[in-house]
């Protein structure tokens, strides 16, 4: 596998941090950046770096030169400063196979293999690796289908729809060569506003969608931030090569309020101290799903479209307060048919509704989940149901429906009052071990 880092830029937000060392050589947590890239891209089996220069480069020249490092390193360096696209046009010719391509301010452990894998199978010509955050708010933004295929990037300061799906893009990509060949060479161009808008256009980017560790070093306090989760180990744990341990959560009655057949986005209202448990998880080791039987898609009271609103309220609701969902999947079948006014497509036996465990075994593939490790928190004994199915550890929570009696036979771990106080027992459980 080859990658290209882009480490021009002259990171003027740090201040006085990059007036004599390039971003790239700010150490962080005692180790450059450049130098934690360069062993994560070797891990992921890189076998060549093309290191894009510009601002300070001879820096970057005399780091490479000097130290030991894990993989074959090759420099271009740009005498003039060429935006963060301009200096790839310097690989045309050079290139033949999709790269890895990433800035050189983002601390990250990813496995690439897996995001290349993805890009391969789905022969876009760009794949954006994508992550939730805890400020969509003030992010750039992706939209996007729920296949994955890109409509937009949304810049931070462009006007957007009251709810957005917390889709931030994160500044690691794969790309193929044919991206290399449409950048102009020696013009100044930006990536994200110039070059991927055209790839957009002709239905040719995808976002990967990662739980995985990747911020950059744009100001003195996320630079702070980082050093605190490299420390701490959050940073290593996440990468999706270790098995994952996750919460998977039932929707209402669990997170917002019980409403019987919720099928109106304004109808969703978060239970008091669920945005804070959900905080709370997401700085925890563990990854944080929601998974929701939706068969008001088979009653028709509302279509597939109405329930990605709903969910784009809860996730604008939960980022309004520093709180984000590692990833959504929801169920939209109902099994019994022959009801007047019924969506017939929709009304068949699957193997996504709970308790049946096929939401849970895709996200459990897609995130390298460990189920015996992992919980099912919600407010029905088919949630409970769903847990035991699946070999996993479960919390009925009594904020919700509080069915009597009880549909399904299977017996929880713990019976907590609600989300907060089924966070605070699983997270003290986790201690103890
Ligand atoms: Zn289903």
């Amino acid at each position: 596998m080859i990658a290209v880092i882009s480490a021009g830029g002259k990171g003027t937000r740090l201040g006085s941090l990059t007036r004599e060392i390039p971003k790239a050589l700010i150490p962080v947590a005692g180790r450059e950046i450049l130098a934690r890239q360069l062993d994560e891209l070797a891990a992921s089996g890189a076998s060549k770096v093309w290191l894009l220069t510009g601002h300070l480069g001879e820096a970057i020249e005399e780091f490479v030169r000097s130290r030991p490092v894990p993989v074959e390193t090759e420099i271009l360096r740009e005498s003039e400063p060429l935006g963060t696209a301009g200096g790839l046009a310097a690989l045309a010719g050079k290139i033949h196979e999709p790269f890895i391509f990433v800035y050189g301010d983002l601390v990250f452990s990813v496995d690439f293999t897996r995001m290349m894998r993805r890009h391969l199978e789905c022969g876009a010509s760009i794949t954006l690796l994508a992550h939730p955050n805890s400020h969509p708010q003030d992010s750039d933004l992706i939209v996007a289908e729920s296949s994955g295929l890109v409509r937009r990037l949304l810049g931070k300061k462009e006007p957007r729809q009251t709810y957005y799906a917390n889709l931030v893009n994160a500044g690691a990509y794969i790309l193929s060569p044919e991206v290399v060949r449409v950048v102009l060479p020696g013009l100044r161009s930006d990536f994200e506003k110039e070059i991927v808008p055209q790839f957009i256009e002709a239905g040719r980017v995808q976002a990967y969608r990662t739980s995985e560790y990747i911020k950059d070093m744009g100001t003195p306090e996320r630079l702070d931030q980082v050093a605190r989760d490299l420390t701490s180990g959050v940073v290593a744990a996440r990468r999706l090569s270790r098995r994952q341990r996750a919460v998977f959560l039932d929707r209402d009655g669990t997170i917002n309020r019980y409403v019987e057949l919720l099928h109106r986005s304004e109808d969703l209202e978060l239970l008091p101290g669920a945005a804070a448990a959900i905080r709370s998880l997401n700085a925890s080791p563990y990854l944080c799903f929601v998974v929701s039987n939706q068969p008001v898609v088979a009653r028709n009271l509302c279509s597939i479209e109405e329930v990605e609103e709903t969910h784009r309220r809860l996730e604008t609701l939960l980022g309004a307060e520093g709180a984000y969902l590692d990833d959504i999947r929801f169920c939209p079948h109902h099994p019994d048919s022959g009801y007047p006014g019924e969506n017939p497509a929709y009304k068949i036996k699957c193997a996504c509704r709970k308790p049946g465990t096929g939401m849970i075994e895709e996200l459990a593939a897609a995130y390298n989940v460990d189920l015996s490790r992992s919980w099912m928190v919600g407010d029905t004994s088919m949630d409970i149901q769903t847990a035991v199915n699946a070999g996993m550890r479960s919390i009925l929570v009594a904020s919700g429906m509080r069915e009597s009696p009880a549909k399904y036979a299977a017996r929880p771990e713990l019976h907590c009052a609600d989300l907060a106080e089924a966070v605070d027992r699983l997270l003290g459980q986790a201690e103890m071990q």
